[in-house]
């Protein structure tokens, strides 16, 4: 008999870098022996919804150009009751688009990795009789939007216990969410690359000091400012920026002839393990992805600002398990980083990863395994309950 595979489709939306990371990590833990074929899908593009289908857009121009509208948005729409309204109306509006993308795959399971695309995927599926299970998975840590507890999925996964508390004080019930940790892909905790390595694969200096510098995938939070006084305060030092998908930066870079020739220049890139290996500190916005995936990686992280109300409770977290240091000060960032260099000329690395799950792209991949193997039934999560969820924080 043949087995055919079984089918997951990734609801996603390309808002900044971090939720088709997250689907990506999650794809590549799954075991590539027994793997199900796995589709991401951006959903809210698949509206064809004016406004919506422009999402990722709209988003990486507001995150770098009008925040305050992000933020605005946030605030308006932070209530489940509101989300349901809007989500709706939207579906009343795309139905078509959105039956014939799930006719299309035919999936065995849904992933949700944006809170906004849970209410849709709910609706598509009541109003065609379909019976796939939809398993959201959180990549917000701490400061969670109304969305993302949006009733019709059938098992929330969260990274954080704060997030898992956010749920549940939204109303979602606790038996159905599961602390695994946050996704970050496998080649981050399988790599833990020689620092070496990293600088011979990216042709850099080998025993220069090296400071990274990201901005999450749209290359937001000020950057220009900071890479001028990275440059004046921390000349010695190896400097490599990724503009992600910011190509004003870029070029404006690129172009650049008094750029120092201590400072590398990387647009969106595949290999953020690679440099974030050959880097000591790591300099970011309080993106959730680049924090974890620092933190496996196990370097300090200096956090420049939150980019959107979403990512304060980022800030906090990081600090508190001292992971690395709040600074949105560019010269005082620089004093850090000196700091930071004679503790590592030293050997003596102050900051602590250990506490943290590290491993949740296949925590992930073993539930949805699990669930789409028919082990245990979603209406009763098969994992944990309330106490044993928290096995290992
Ligand atoms: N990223 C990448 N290439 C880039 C810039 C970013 O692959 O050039 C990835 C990064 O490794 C992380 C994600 O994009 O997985 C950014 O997620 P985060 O949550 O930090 O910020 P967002 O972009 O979602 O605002």
């Amino acid at each position: 008999m043949i087995d055919i595979p079984k089918k997951i489709m990734f609801a996603i939306s390309d808002t900044g870098g971090g939720h088709r990371s997250a689907a990506t990590a999650i794809i590549a833990a799954l075991d590539p022996n027994n793997s199900p074929q796995c589709s991401i899908v951006d959903f809210l593009r698949a509206t064809g919804f004016p406004g919506l289908k422009q999402a990722p857009e709209i988003y990486d121009y507001c995150s770098i150009n009008h925040l305050w509208l992000n933020n605005l948005f946030f605030q308006k729409t932070n209530s489940i009751n509101r989300i349901n309204a809007l989500t709706r109306m939207i579906y009343f509006q795309c139905r078509q688009q959105l039956e014939r993308e799930l006719k299309n795959i035919e999936p065995d399971m849904v992933v949700a990795v944006h809170p906004l695309v849970i209410g849709l995927l709910r609706m598509v599926r009541k109003n065609s009789n379909a019976t796939w299970p939809i398993i959201t998975v959180v990549t917000d840590l701490v400061t969670l939007h109304a969305s993302w507890a949006t009733p019709g999925a059938d098992l929330y996964l969260v990274p954080t216990q704060e997030a898992f508390h956010s749920l549940v004080k939204y109303g979602v019930p606790g038996s159905r969410i599961i602390f695994t940790g946050f996704p970050v892909h496998p080649k981050f905790t399988g790599s833990q690359v020689i620092q070496s390595e990293a600088r011979t694969k990216l042709n850099i200096e080998l025993d220069r000091f090296t400071v990274l510098m990201t901005g999450g995938g749209v290359g937001a939070g000020n950057m220009r400012e900071w890479i001028n006084t990275l440059e004046q305060e921390c000349c010695d030092k190896q400097i490599l920026i990724i503009t992600g998908n910011n190509k004003q930066l870029y070029n404006e870079l690129m172009n650049d002839q008094n750029r120092s020739d201590r400072l590398r220049v990387y647009g969106f890139v595949s290999n953020m393990e690679t440099l974030m290996s050959a880097s000591d500190v790591i300099i970011s916005k309080a993106g959730p992805g680049t924090i974890m995936e620092g933190i496996t990686i196990k370097r300090p992280l200096i956090i420049t600002e939150a980019v959107g109300i979403q990512e304060t409770g980022n800030i906090d977290y990081t600090i508190k398990r001292q992971l690395g240091y709040y600074c949105p000060i560019p010269t005082a960032a620089c004093k850090i980083i000196n700091e930071i260099a004679t503790k590592v000329r030293n050997d003596d690395r102050l900051y602590n990863h250990e506490e943290i799950i590290t491993n949740g792209s296949m925590r992930i991949a073993d539930i949805i395994l699990a669930q789409l193997n028919g082990i245990g039934s979603i209406n009763q999560p098969p994992i944990e309950e309330h106490n044993t969820i928290f096995r290992g924080a």
